[in-house]
Order: structure tokens, then sequence, then C-alpha cells
């Protein structure tokens, strides 16, 4: 459990304000750890909803790119040697009240994200199947509770073999190219098999991606594009480019276009470019997506078992306690990252906005707008005695998740939130 003084914290300091980050995500952790270059002697506490820290690094970039998600070793040396504390399974609005939070620090930064898909905003049949591609992602990296449908048996339902990807950023890149990808070619990832196996028993025969834009101004990067072109077992296709179409995007979908037919064993990955979705019905036991040519209003139809959204992000559900509402504000509350830019920026750029926020703190702080005269950690600790888990208890479960890891993944994450705590506080 997360400690009130402990040798590895820096107790609050005469002169030092103390600062709660809400949020161990990109952004949290980039705020924090300018905060701890700026002011040594801080004593800075990362609250996190999850025993696991480091938000959409973990459960949203995905699991078979590793390179990205290394990024954590750097905010590992902030809690194991950077004096800063993190409290880990302590939702802020739900385990501790947000005003409780504002009058015991003197700095608070918001960075908490954005956790709902943004929903198509087209009339929809209740049967329909749509999924969003934050849940989607998440189950297949290992999230505790991503929401998707389940059966009798408590599987989830398989996606099917055709589906549909509505969107063309990257995130629809990492949905194409994970479900697309040959089990064996996860050698080194830590995708959750199990979920895999149950959304996916076997690749999709056909892959549809409604974008509504040309592909000129497809905003996936090439180099996305370039590796699901790269994968064995895809045919790519593309429909409504236009030889007008220009860019990155245009010019490997033209050199790597294959002629449009079904090949057993292989994925289709159908383009369509220029199509603005209007409804999601259903017929058949199919979900069916109806989308207008944007040049000229022509309807057109696609049936298939299941409609991926990957259109944005927003706010958790409304009633969600631990989403910031207009009320967690003052004038030494902060917001950060994804929650005050909105969904759109990579990890670099949550670092270079967390070092544009940290400067203007430093000058509220300068200017004599924020003080240094709340008690900081003791002024909640008596409510997270029994809940807190500190980054030590954090280890523990890393350690079991790279322990029960299969010899070609890097790790196998713990699902079970229960068996997450009874790990971090060394119970059976
Ligand atoms: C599917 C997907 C794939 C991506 N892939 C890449 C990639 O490959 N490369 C790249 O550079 N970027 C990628 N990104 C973008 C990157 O993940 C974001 O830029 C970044 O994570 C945003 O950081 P954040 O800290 O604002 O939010 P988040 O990462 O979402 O972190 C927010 C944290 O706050 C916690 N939290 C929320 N509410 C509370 C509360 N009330 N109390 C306590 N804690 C709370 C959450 O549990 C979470 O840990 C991807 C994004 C997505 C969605």
């Amino acid at each position: 459990m997360v400690g009130t003084h402990t040798s590895q914290h820096v107790p609050p300091s005469a002169g030092s304000p103390t600062i709660a980050v809400v949020g161990s995500g990109p952004s949290g952790c980039y705020v924090a750890q300018f905060l701890s270059k700026t002011w040594p002697d801080s004593e800075i506490t990362v609250f996190e909803s999850l025993p696991a820290p480091y938000g959409l690094i973990r459960y949203g970039v995905a699991a078979d790119h590793q390179g990205t998600k290394g990024v954590v070793r750097q905010f590992d040396r902030l809690f194991t040697r950077g004096g800063i504390r993190f409290a880990g399974n302590v939702t802020v609005g739900r385990d501790i009240d947000f005003s409780r939070l504002a009058t015991s620090f003197d700095i608070v930064v918001l960075a908490t994200g954005l956790s709902g898909d943004r929903e198509l905003d087209v009339p929809r049949d209740p049967g329909a199947r749509v999924v969003g591609a934050g849940a989607l992602l998440r189950a297949l990296n290992g999230f505790p509770h991503h929401g998707l449908s389940r059966d009798g048996t408590g599987r989830c339902t398989p996606l099917g073999s055709r589906v549909l990807v509505v969107g063309m950023g990257n995130v629809a890149l990492d949905v194409l190219r994970l479900l697309s990808k040959d089990t064996a070619a996860f050698t080194g990832s830590d995708i959750d098999d199990e979920m895999l196996t149950q959304l996916r028993p076997e690749r999709p025969a056909t892959l549809d991606v409604i974008a509504r834009s040309g592909a000129s101004q497809a905003k996936c990067d090439a180099a996305m594009l370039r590796e699901l072109i790269a994968l064995n077992g895809v045919n790519i296709v593309a429909s409504g480019l236009d030889e007008k179409d220009s860019g990155p995007v245009a010019d490997l979908l033209r050199s790597s276009a294959a002629p449009a037919r079904d090949e057993p064993g292989r994925t289709r990955v159908t383009f369509h470019f220029g199509l603005q979705p209007r409804s999601v019905t259903t017929r058949d036991g199919r979900t069916v997506l109806t989308a207008c040519r944007r040049d000229d209003g022509t309807p057109v139809e696609f049936a298939a078992d299941a409609v991926v959204t990957a259109i944005g992000f927003t706010q958790g559900a409304a009633h969600d306690d631990g989403c910031p509402g207009p009320d967690w504000a003052g004038d030494h509350v902060y917001r950060a990252g994804w929650l005050s830019r909105g969904a759109q920026g990579t990890i670099a750029e949550n670092r270079k906005h967390a070092q544009s926020l940290v400067r203007s703190i430093v000058d509220d702080f300068e200017a004599g707008r924020i003080t240094a005269s709340r008690p900081g950690f003791a002024g909640v600790a008596d409510l997270l005695a029994h809940r807190a888990i500190g980054f030590g208890d954090w280890q523990r479960i890393e350690a079991a998740e790279h322990r029960s890891a299969r010899p070609d993944r890097c790790r196998r994450k713990i699902t079970d939130l229960d068996q997450m705590l009874a790990i971090a506080t060394g119970a059976r």
C-alpha cells in the first residue's frame, strides 16, 4: 500500500508547492516529470484509477508496437528514483471527492484523458453490432473492463468474417492490422491472446474501410499504411481513388492495390473513399451500413457481421463520477493532455504540451497566484489507507505478468482487478 511518508517520496518542504496529478497517462507523467525538474523539493502524487499506470500507453497503443510502449521505462524512473508518489487504484471523484483533493494540494493537474469512443451520429437499429475502436483495442490490450458484448458463456462475441471499419486515422489502421495479422506474427507483443481468439477466431475474409475524405486528405500516417500493406495474407484494394488524389497514402494505395477478389485464407482490405455514413440497420442477422457518395449523393450499402467505428474519442459516460465536470475547477486547477486538447496528438505531442503547461503553472506560482500552503498527500491519506497501491505494489503485478507470459510474448496482462490487487498487496 502507498505510504504517507516513505524514504522514496519527497515530503512537502516549506516553500515548494504540494502537487496532485490526476491520471498517469503520458500527459500526467510528463507534467509530473517537468514539475519535479522545476521543484525538486515539491511533493508530487500521481493518482490513477487503475492499479496499473500509464493510461493509453498500456491500454491503447497497439500490443504489437512495443517500441512505442517502451516510453514507460523513463516514466518508471519518476516513481522509482524521482521521488514521485504513485497512488493507484484511486479514482478521483469516487474514492476522493474532487473538493477534498483541491483543498489538500496547492496545485492540481487533471490529466484524465478521453475514454469514450465517439459514436456515429446516424440513426442506428438497436440490434446492429457496432463496436468502438477504443473498446476493441482496450480488449486486445488486456483492459480489465472493456464493455464488449459477451455470449451466455461469458466469451466475447466474435466480430465475424466481414467487418466494416469507419474512419481512416491511425487508430483505424491499428484495428485493420490487428484483425488481419497472422497469430504467429504477434511474437514479442503483449496481445491478449484469449481476447484475440474470442473476437477473431479466424482472420476476417474482408475488411471494408469507409473514409469520408478522399485519399489525399486521409489522416493516417503513411508508415502505418505501409505496415498493413506489408502483412502476409492481406490483399489491398482501393475504391474511389481519384486520379487527382495525391500524397503518400494515395501513392501507396496505387502501387499496392490488387484486383478485388476473395481468396481463401487471405484478408481483403478495401479502402472506400468519399463516403458519408447515413444509417446503420440490420437485415437477415447482419449489420448494414448505408453511406452516400459525397460527390453525387449515390447511396451505397455494406452488409457486415460487425462495424468498428474509429472516429475519435470523448469523455466517458456523463454519469461517471470519475469524469471531470465543469465544477472540477479553481485558480490552482489545470488540465493537461487529451482532456484539455481533445483526442488528438501523439505521446510526443503530450510532452510538448506538458512542458508549456508547466511553464504557465510556474508563472502563476511566481506571480503569487498560487501559494505553497496546503498539506498535500497527508490531507487525503486517511481516505486511502486501505485502498491506494504504490509503485512497488504495481511492480509486483508487473513481475507476475512477465513471469506468466508465454515464451513468444513479452508479458501476459492480468485482466482481473481483484487478482491485480491481491498480487499488489501480497495476498494469495
Ligand atoms: C487506440 C489508440 C492507439 C494509440 N496509439 C498511439 C501510438 O502508437 N503512438 C502515439 O504516440 N500515440 C498513440 N495514441 C495516442 C496516445 O495514446 C495519447 O496521445 C495519450 O495517451 C493521451 O494521453 P493522456 O495522458 O491525455 O490520456 P490517457 O493516456 O488516456 O491517460 C489518462 C489516465 O487517467 C486515468 N484516469 C481517468 N480518470 C481518472 C480519475 N477520475 N482518477 C484517477 N485517474 C483517472 C486513466 O485511467 C488513464 O490512466 C493512441 C491512442 C489510442 C486511443
